[in-house]
Parts: structure tokens; sequence; C-alpha cells
């Protein structure tokens, strides 16, 4: 025991120990030392612990009676099972999680905040679309009709980066948006709107330029011109003539083509089009209200809502006095917040807006027989989240403290800057993909476990909950949020890092870690329709 205590504390600022309530009201609070605290220490105006307590875990700061609810972030996260003394380890086995709040009586658009004061003079360097909206990255994206095409679009991209690229250095990456729909489902069932809409505007990803380009099979239930109907590309000026030509489709099964290599050597030709109009762009100095910054957590510890999710609400609130567009997301892990975020609405309709979603989703749980508890993983647990309301109330403030001004449906596009509450699985890759979809240029994603979590379309940032975490990972983890805990640094102090960090990320000034060793996580589709 005391090799592992004295190799932790050599790497570790902290030698005394340290625990972190998050509210007056609290009656646990979690241990902030590396490797946790043995049983006997003394607690600074506290307890003495009675048991190990592992880092990130709750202790209890007074004896709890069986039934009494444990408070974190002020509010009830579970009821003692059984009676629990002052100083012991409060872990997910002596809890009773509360029920999910009801979706009626809850308190609509009633905050009524102050504005926020603007923030202006910021800047980055982006490229502009003929949409309006702006890319932070200079890509050729191919999408594609059905999975049938996956294996000679790569095949194709392969031989466009080794072959075209290096004769357009201005184009950041070609990269093929792979994914598993297109056929074998049953297209006209309801739910089959929301993964054909996903496809449909993660190629219109500001990221990609308005230079779309379609891979079909021919025979898949996912035609080109269903997947983009006539108007939903925006032309651009240099494009004129691509009006007339219509959707620009590489159709494998086209009679034309004679064995594989006539197929790849289409797929080239098209490309190069799309290449030399893009490699024409530049950046240019905008503003910071063109950033659409989707945020999200995975692989979350005790200390996401501690140390990196208050940082990154931090920063939304700057982004969003900046005039930039913010979306968070992961309905299973806000819906335990619901009449937080229903108070914060602008608008009765948009705290409506937010209900619909959450009933939905709470519908779609059930035609699966569980509900929002299954969102816990083994992980989370052992980093000292016991169930899924103490991870919601740690995972809602990474939206701030600003008004939500939109809601979006799954796969839907972001219409409006501010902080929107764009409804997706909390899924780290479903919730990316679909962020994408609604036009993020730049992604923020926080981790207390750690994730090597990365997208081809778009930087992501990630921001390290703990100290330990960012010093094993060091060249996977890009801030480290783990000082706040340290008290080396305030929770402004790493918004505000993180705020002009994504800034120079942005305008490519900066790389982050996912980019450079090109961490590519697959496109994941939410699919609610049967398939066939
Ligand atoms: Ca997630």
């Amino acid at each position: 025991m005391s090799e592992t205590l004295a190799s932790r504390t050599a790497v570790a600022p902290l030698t005394s120990p340290l625990t972190i309530r998050m509210h007056a009201d609290d009656n646990v609070a979690i241990v902030a030392n590396d490797g946790g605290l043995p049983p006997g220490t003394a607690l600074p105006g506290g307890p003495v612990l009675r048991d190990k307590v592992p880092q990130g875990h709750k202790v209890a700061l007074v004896d709890l009676p069986e039934g009494a609810s444990v408070l974190r972030y002020g509010v009830p996260i579970g009821y003692a099972l059984q009676p629990i003394p002052a100083g012991s380890w409060v872990h997910e086995r002596l809890l009773k999680m509360p029920e999910a709040r009801g979706l009626d009586d809850l308190p609509m658009a009633t905050r009524g905040a102050a504005p926020m004061a603007p923030l202006e003079g910021f800047t980055f360097e982006g490229y502009r679309n003929a949409d309006g909206s702006v890319g932070t990255r200079n890509i050729l994206a191919i999408t594609q009709t059905v999975q049938c095409v996956a294996g000679v679009t790569d095949f194709a991209v392969q031989r466009i980066k080794a072959e075209l690229l290096p004769r357009y250095p201005n184009v950041d990456d070609v990269v093929a948006l792979e994914h598993g729909y297109g056929c074998g489902v049953a297209i006209d069932a309801p739910d089959a709107v929301i993964p054909i809409r996903t496809l449909r505007h993660i190629s219109q990803n500001p990221n990609f330029g308005g230079e779309v380009m379609v891979v079909s099979l021919g025979c898949e239930k996912l035609q080109p011109e269903r997947l983009l109907p006539p108007g939903s590309i925006p032309i651009s000026d240099t494009r004129a003539d691509a009006e007339t030509e219509g959707l620009d489709v590489v159709c494998l099964q086209d009679e034309a083509h004679v064995g594989f290599m006539s197929m790849v050597e289409s797929i080239l030709r098209q490309a190069e089009q799309h290449l030399k109009r893009l490699n024409a762009r530049r950046r240019e100095t905008v503003p910071a209200s063109e950033l659409v910054v989707g945020v999200q957590c995975g692989g979350s510890d005790a200390f996401s809502g501690v140390t990196a999710n208050p940082a990154v609400g931090f920063c939304t609130d700057l982004l969003v006095r900046a005039g930039a567009s913010v979306m968070f997301s992961e309905t299973t892990e806000v819906r335990d917040g619901i009449a937080q975020l229903t108070a914060r609405a602008t608008t009765p309709e948009v705290a409506q807006a937010m209900v619909r979603e959450m009933a939905w989703y709470d519908d779609y749980l059930k035609r699966g027989s569980v509900d929002r508890s299954a969102n816990t993983t083994p992980g989370n647990k052992k980093g000292g989240l016991s169930n899924i309301v103490e991870k919601a109330m740690g995972s809602i403030v990474k939206s701030g403290s600003a008004p939500i001004g939109n809601v979006l449906s799954p796969g839907e596009k972001l219409r409006n800057k501010g902080l929107t509450y764009a409804a997706t699985p909390a899924s780290d890759f479903i919730c990316g993909t679909l962020q994408l979809a609604a036009g993020m240029n730049l992604h923020v994603f926080t981790t207390g476990r750690g994730t090597p979590y990365g997208l081809a379309a778009v930087p992501v940032i990630k921001v390290a909950t703990r100290s330990d975490l960012a010093r094993r990972w060091h060249d996977l983890m890009d801030i480290n949020a783990g000082t706040i805990a340290d008290g080396q640094a305030s929770i402004e102090d790493v918004g505000w890092e993180l705020f002009r960090f994504m800034l120079d990320v942005a305008s490519g000034r900066q790389k982050t870690w996912a980019e450079r060793w090109k961490l590519h996580n697959q496109l994941v589709l939410f699919n609610p329709a049967p398939v066939t």
C-alpha cells in the first residue's frame, strides 16, 4: 500500500485531504485526492473516515438515517437504504434511486433571466460558405446513400488522398460519410425521417463547403433524390453550372461502368471537380458569433460535474454572450433536470418543445422495456457516479446559465444562434453525429474516465476532468480542468482557456490531439425505425 501511495503522491500536488461539496444543502461531498483517502483520515471541518473512499466517490458528512435524502447539487440523488454513519463511503448499493420527475406541472419559461452583457471583439479565421455558414476546416465529404458502397468509396478515398489531395494543398482532408443505413430498412416508417434528415444535413455541414457529391449503388431504398431533394443543396456562384447539372451522383450500377476500376475512376474524376473549387477558398476573419459548438460528455466520473462541465458551462455563457450558437444534448442525461431546463426556456413554446422531446424519449425507452437509468456505465459507477440522477445533475451544467432559446428534434438543422437544446441520445457517437447534422463546426467533449473520441468532420476538443487523467493521457487531452479540483485554477480560468483555445482551433492555428493522431470515430445514425 505504501508503495502505491508514495508513487501516487510523487505525481500528485494534493497531499492534505480535500473534499468537494457542490451546494450548501449537500450532506455528502466527494473525495478529490488522487488514489482516494484511507479510513481514519480526519476531514477538515468534517468527520473521520470510517471506510476507504476512492477518488471521486462520496462520503457522508453527517449521520444519514434509513430513508434519508442524500443531497448533492442541492437535490436528492437517492435515499439511504440503511442507516449510513458520518464518515462512511456512500456508494450506489446504499442508495435507492428517485423516480423520474413527471412531465406535468413543470415551470414553463418562469426564470426570466436578466440579459447577459454582450462579449465583443473576438474573431476567428474561417471559411465563409455560400449559405452564410462558416467552416472551421475545408474538407471534401463524399456522401453515400447506402452501406453497400462503403468499400468502393473507401478504396477511392485512399487513392484521392494519395494522388489528388497533394495537388490541392488548401483542402484539409477527404472524408467518406460511411453509415449503416440506406437499405434493408422500413424507409416509410414515421421515424425513418430521423436517419434520412441526419444524413442530408451532415452532407451540408459547414466544414464541407457546399460541395456535395454522392456515391449511390442504384437499387437501394434511399435513392439520391430522396436523400437530397432538389433545392436542398445551396448552389454557390462558382457552381452556377451545377444547378442545371443537378445532383452530382456516381451510381455504381450505371451500365457505363465496366469493372471495379471504372467505378473508382468515376469517383476520382468527380472528386477532382470539387477539390478544385474547395482549393480556391481562403480563410477570412469572421466574428466569434459564427461558431456553432456542440458540447457533450463521455466516460463521465464524479469530477465531470465539478470541474470540466462547469468550465464548459462558463465557456457556453461566453459563447452565447459573443453571439455564437451552442448546442447541448444527451436526453437521458438531462431528463432528471427537466424542471431546471423548462424554467430556463425563453418562451412557454420552447419549454413545451423540450417536454415533447423528453416524452418521446420516455416512450422510446419504454418500448425497449427500460428507462433512463439504463444510461449509466460500470465506469461511471467506478468513477463515483451512483446513478443517472447524480450523472444528470453534473451533465446539465455544461449548458451554463443562458436562457434556452431553441429546441431541435434529432437530425434537424440548427436555425438560431444562442443556446439550443438539441435532443439526441447520450451515446457519444450518435450525439456527435446528430450535432454534426445540426451544423456544428466545433465539438467540445469532457471526459473523466478517459476516451480517445474524435470525428473526421470537425475538430473535437477534449477536456479532462482530473489532473491524473490529463497527466496519463497527456497526448490525448487538450484541456485539463482537473486544475480546478487541485485548487490551481478557477472555473472561470479554465472556461476562458477553453474559449481562447476554441478560437485558435477554429482558425486552424491549433490542432486538437484527436486531429493530430487522426482519431476518427464512425458516424452512427440514430434510427428508431424498424429494419427489415
Ligand atoms: Ca455522451
